[in-house]
């Protein structure tokens, strides 16, 4: 089992997609560790994203992701980062194949409904930034 850190981004929570979005990740086998509701500040999602500083979609980016509530998940399976990677589908919906969430859900490149991370050692690192680690294991500890 591994993790990895998937966003439900602003445009899907303020179409009222959160819920298909989660029932078709746990119809995928994901199990949610964690999900919190967040309003990002700039500086937030600025260093969030800041892999992409410099890129001519940064600004957009940014207002993007802070122009409303998203919802971080941490979702647990095998081979956690790939099979999520493969079940939301391409950046841009457009090109997303058929039934994969971005498909399904996301409006545009920019607006595309889901974050997920790419790599195991960026899912560490994503996970850290919404979640801290005492926070993860009180909330699956012993009752
Ligand atoms: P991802 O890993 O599939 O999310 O894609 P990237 O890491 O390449 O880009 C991060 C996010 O930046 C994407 O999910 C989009 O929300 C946004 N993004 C990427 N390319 C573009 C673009 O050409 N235009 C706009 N408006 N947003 C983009």
């Amino acid at each position: 089992m591994n993790r990895t850190l998937a966003i439900i981004k602003p445009d899907a929570v303020e179409n009222h997609r959160s819920g298909a979005i989660l029932a078709h990740l746990e119809r995928e086998g994901f199990v949610v560790r964690a999900a919190r509701l967040v309003r990002l500040s700039r500086a937030e999602a600025e260093a969030f994203y800041e892999v992409h500083r410099g890129r001519a979609f940064y600004p957009d980016l940014v207002e993007f992701m802070t122009s409303g509530p998203c919802l971080p998940l941490v979702l647990e399976r095998d081979n956690a980062v790939a099979h999520y990677r493969a079940v939301i589908g391409a950046t841009d919906p457009a090109e997303a194949a058929e039934g994969t969430i971005r498909k399904l859900f996301a409006e545009s490149k920019g607006r595309n409904a889901v974050h997920g991370s790419d790599s195991d050692e960026n899912a560490t690192r994503e996970i850290g930034f919404f979640f801290p680690e005492h926070e993860l294991a009180g909330l699956w500890g012993q009752a």
